[in-house]
């Protein structure tokens, strides 16, 4: 029996309403058929974005093996300096989420990220409360870059997880100001020298004594979540905890 107020039951069925026209009854990976009580995502493609079978780095979320030293990092992590002091990943960037983030890369990827966002938040939820986050910002692009995709996938993404989790989300307190080539050919001393200062917070965020969760697609090396995470704890931030799809390649 519901016991909503109709108000908010006509809001909650406009929104599906809107998810309904762009995914009218199709799974926004394989396209197949869904299931009237199916949403966003048919049952094997949920299952195969959501199923981590690692354990993960609580500090740089790469897999690690069952009897990983976990003090200062792991393996991959711990020569590592971060400023932010968590990751958590839905998975691995392999199989299914690497393709569907690939996909996130094209202008008419948004679609897609929203229902990803949507479907991350809810199998992520109690992790995502774990962190204490009080504000939700998105790695941004370059403007040129944006502007050529025709939006921020993390963006979007971040949006997904600040609505499900109700707390406010900041795309504007953080910007990158100056356009940086593609980091997957780089070393990893080439990708920090790239990224060095690219990332600004503005002068009106209020991030003092913030817990701020960002949010990216991908974390590889860990250079650009660092820098974004940098510039936010020089802006006043108390804390940064990085949130990804997927951690990769590994
Ligand atoms: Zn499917
Ligand atoms: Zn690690």
């Amino acid at each position: 029996m519901g016991t909503d107020h109709p108000i908010l039951r006509l809001g909650r069925d406009l929104a599906q309403g809107l998810i309904a026209l762009l995914y009218p009854g199709v799974c926004g990976a394989c396209s197949g058929p869904l299931a009237p009580e199916q949403r966003y995502f048919c049952a094997p493609c949920r299952s195969a974005i959501t199923a981590d079978h690692h354990d993960t780095c609580p500090r740089c979320s790469s897999n690690i093996g069952p009897f990983a030293a976990l003090e200062n990092g792991c393996p991959r992590c711990r020569d590592s300096v971060y400023h932010f002091e968590r990751c958590i990943r839905l998975g691995p960037y392999d199989g299914l989420l690497r393709e569907l983030i690939l996909r996130l890369k094209h202008a008419n990827g948004e679609a897609l990220a929203e229902v990803l966002g949507r479907l991350w938040a809810e199998h992520a939820a109690p992790r995502l409360q774990e962190l204490g986050a009080d504000v939700v910002i998105p790695v941004p692009l370059h403007w040129r870059r944006r502007w050529s995709r025709g939006y921020n996938q993390s963006e979007v993404l971040a949006d997904g997880l600040a609505a499900h989790l109700r707390l406010p989300l900041r795309p504007r307190w953080l910007r990158r100001h100056r356009f940086t080539t593609s980091q997957t050919e780089q070393t990893p001393a080439q990708r920090r020298e790239n990224v060095r200062g690219v990332f600004v917070a503005r002068p009106r965020a209020s991030l003092r004594d913030r817990t701020v969760l960002l949010v990216d697609d991908v974390l590889t090396t860990g250079t650009t979540a660092s820098e974004a995470a940098r510039a936010l704890r020089g802006a006043g931030a108390a804390h940064v905890v990085v949130a990804v799809l997927a951690h990769g390649p590994s």
